[in-house]
């Protein structure tokens, strides 16, 4: 029902192997991606030769992305933007392209004002905030006229802490929340969720009752019934809908917003993916630079009620990741991952999560 391809695992720079962030969540709705840093489009190449000479069905192929949801506007986020969106009009796409990002209403009325141009500091409006970069970047290079597909750029300003459900929703069948998030920039994190599904049918009851195949077919696609006299509606023959998939990716943030409260959520991702920068000895730089630890990510999985919690955005000071896993361990106890590029996770319509963990020739599927 979800994948999520991590292709970037480290923050700020590469090291270690690791990319800058950028993710590729597959759904019932379409591709979308989570970011996107430097060099995202080789990345998301490179990967789907290595799923397809794998064997694998999974794809992550960029001229099926759909949307691309960026949780602020750092570089090491976005800076493999404009390339990837000049790589789509060469291929000649003709799909339309959705960018959705956090911003502020007085950037945003800034932006309108002065096209193309950066806030002066007296503005006090940060130099990276999205509606900033989009105008700039639509003064770059996106605004041709003779591109070959159309972009919607859509900035959400974010007044308070309270999540809320995105006003545009470009998955179909998928219910994107924004959750604001504390970065020093105007920031979010992203919940998604399929629809609730139908209760399982009564096949018992069914059977029970000496109903021919064709009537439990009809029951079961939700044709009510007349059988000897007694009318059997659909409805009573289904249990109770089941929640849909759900899954967060908490974006860049210090300890504290609300939105990794349970209580504030449509409902408690499967999956969290969280940063966690830092180890706990780096707790007071965490709280500063407006970072996570691997025990404040493990807090907010616990608070949001996640059932399984994956690491990631490491930095280059984080050689191994054993130690951010065990001092997550000590505040969750949902399963825990320390992910690695071109590691994905999968959650399946039982809402169970796979870890599928990058080896040389393919994937180990662990389940998380
Ligand atoms: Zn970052």
């Amino acid at each position: 029902m979800f994948e999520l391809h991590v292709l970037g695992t480290s923050s700020a720079r590469f090291a270690h192997g690791r990319s800058v962030s950028g993710s590729v969540l597959n759904t019932p709705g379409g591709l979308a991606l989570i970011d996107c840093g430097e060099g995202m489009q080789k990345r998301m190449m490179d990967h789907n030769r290595a799923l397809k000479s794998s064997g694998l069905e999974n794809r992550t192929r960029i001229s099926r992305i759909r949307a691309i949801f960026l949780t602020h506007g750092h570089l090491d986020h976005t800076w493999g933007l404009l390339p990837l969106l000049q790589t789509l009009d060469l291929d000649g796409r003709r799909n339309p392209m959705v960018i959705v990002g956090p911003s502020t209403r007085e950037a945003i009325d800034w932006a309108i004002q002065h096209p193309g141009e950066a806030p002066p500091e007296s503005s006090g409006i940060s130099p990276t905030d999205l509606a900033i970069l989009f105008s700039q970047w639509q003064a770059i290079g996106t605004k041709d006229e003779e591109s070959s597909y159309t972009i919607d750029w859509v900035l959400i300003p974010i007044n308070d802490d309270q999540p809320f459900k995105s006003p545009l929703q470009p998955l179909e069948g998928v219910t994107v929340t924004i959750v604001p998030t504390h970065h020093g920039v105007p920031s979010c994190g992203y919940h998604f969720e399929t629809s609730r599904k139908q209760g399982r049918f009564d096949r018992e009851r069914a059977a029970q009752l000496g109903l021919s195949d064709a009537q439990v077919g009809q029951l079961a696609q939700g044709q009510d019934l007349m059988v000897n006299g007694e009318s059997l509606t659909a409805a009573s023959f289904r249990g109770e809908s089941r929640p849909g998939c759900s899954l967060m990716v908490s974006g860049d943030t210090a300890h504290g917003p609300i939105g990794f409260d349970s209580t504030n959520l449509p409902s408690s991702p499967q999956l969290l993916l969280h940063e966690a920068t830092f180890l706990a000895d780096q707790q007071e730089k965490a709280t500063q630079y407006h970072h996570s630890t691997a025990a404040d990510a493990a807090r907010h999985a616990t608070s949001c009620k996640a059932s399984a919690l994956a690491l990631t955005h490491y930095s280059s000071r984080i050689e191994r990741l054993a130690l951010s896993v065990s001092e997550a361990r000590e505040h969750f106890s949902g399963g825990v991952a320390a992910t690695l590029d071109g590691d994905w996770f999968g959650i399946d319509a039982n809402g169970d999560v796979s870890h599928h963990v990058r080896v040389e020739n393919g994937w180990n599927k662990k389940n998380l």
